[in-house]
Parts: structure tokens; C-alpha cells; sequence
């Protein structure tokens, strides 16, 4: 315990400030109207992401990003939630449960695409066993966060822009 006292006095903080990014998306946050404020559930796809975009969304839960401060937490079933995200290229296999899961998600509900790869596919567009984005599937995005991962932050202030 002692060492780690130590060691943390030495070499201070290791992690970046977000402080800025902190004030940017609190003040999106205040600007949001009312109805939005404090209830935002979303379900998650991955359509067969190379994970990245899973790590970051992950983050968001943390105690460093924290989305739920905002109201915005993640779901078990698209039937109890407002909005979908959706990562990775859609492959074949996954083509039916992402539809599957918009279908059962109750209107009116909100589609944000994570990730350059659930948009049009990008790296993946035209492998064997891919279908293609969002775009490719005739399914426009009421929100686009495009990135390779995207960042948190950027998820964050994204997800918030999208409402404002
Ligand atoms: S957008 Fe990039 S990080 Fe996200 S699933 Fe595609 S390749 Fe992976």
C-alpha cells in the first residue's frame, strides 16, 4: 500500500485530462430538451466489428467516461430500448438479427452507426461473407460517429449532438 503511495506521489497521474471534453459534453447535455434528459436506453450490435469499436463503447461505462451520468445506459433487449448502436461490417450471418433487433426496438426509435466499418463497410467492403454497411442494407443512420475506433468522447459528444 505503502509502495503505491509512493509510487503515485512520484509519478503523479498517468491518464489524460478530460476535463475539456468533460465541459464540452456537459454543456451539449444542458442544451438537450427536457424529455431526453436522464433516459436514454440503448441495445448494442455488434454486426461482427474487429472488437476496437467493443472496447471503446465498453469504456463508456467506466468510471473515467461515465455515460450514465448523462442519463444514457445500455440494455439487454432492443424491446426495452430507444435507440440502437450498431458496430462492424454486416456480415451475412448477422444481416437478419440486426434486422431483427430494429424490428423490435419500439418506435420511435434511433439508429447510430459506430464506426466507419457499420456505415459503408469500409476495410471490409466487398470481402467474401460481408454485405456491406448501413447504407448498403437501404438503412440510413439518424446518427453517424465515424472513427476507426471512434473515441469515447467522440461516442459521447456524437451520441449527445445527435439529440440536440
Ligand atoms: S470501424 Fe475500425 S475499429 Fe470499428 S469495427 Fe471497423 S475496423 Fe474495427
Amino acid at each position: 500500500m505503502l509502495n503505491i503511495l509512493k509510487s503515485f506521489l512520484k509519478e503523479g497521474i498517468k491518464t489524460e485530462d478530460i476535463t475539456p471534453y468533460n465541459e464540452q459534453n456537459i454543456v451539449i447535455y444542458k442544451k438537450l430538451p427536457k424529455h431526453l434528459k436522464g433516459s436514454l436506453n440503448i441495445r448494442h450490435v455488434d454486426c461482427r466489428s474487429c472488437n476496437a469499436c467493443e472496447y471503446e463503447l465498453t469504456a463508456l461505462s467506466n468510471v473515467f467516461y461515465d455515460i450514465e451520468r448523462f442519463g444514457i445506459k445500455f440494455v439487454a433487449s432492443p424491446k426495452h430500448a430507444d435507440a440502437l448502436t450498431i458496430t462492424g461490417p454486416i456480415t451475412r450471418n448477422m444481416y437478419k438479427p440486426l434486422l431483427d433487433a430494429i424490428q423490435n426496438t419500439p418506435n420511435p426509435k434511433v439508429i447510430i452507426a459506430i464506426g466507419d466499418c457499420s456505415i459503408d463497410g469500409a476495410l471490409f467492403k466487398g470481402a467474401y461473407g460481408i454485405v456491406g454497411g448501413l447504407k448498403d442494407i437501404n438503412i440510413e443512420p439518424h446518427i453517424l460517429i465515424r472513427g476507426c475506433p471512434p473515441h469515447p468522447r467522440d461516442i459521447i459528444s456524437g451520441i449527445l449532438k445527435g439529440f440536440d
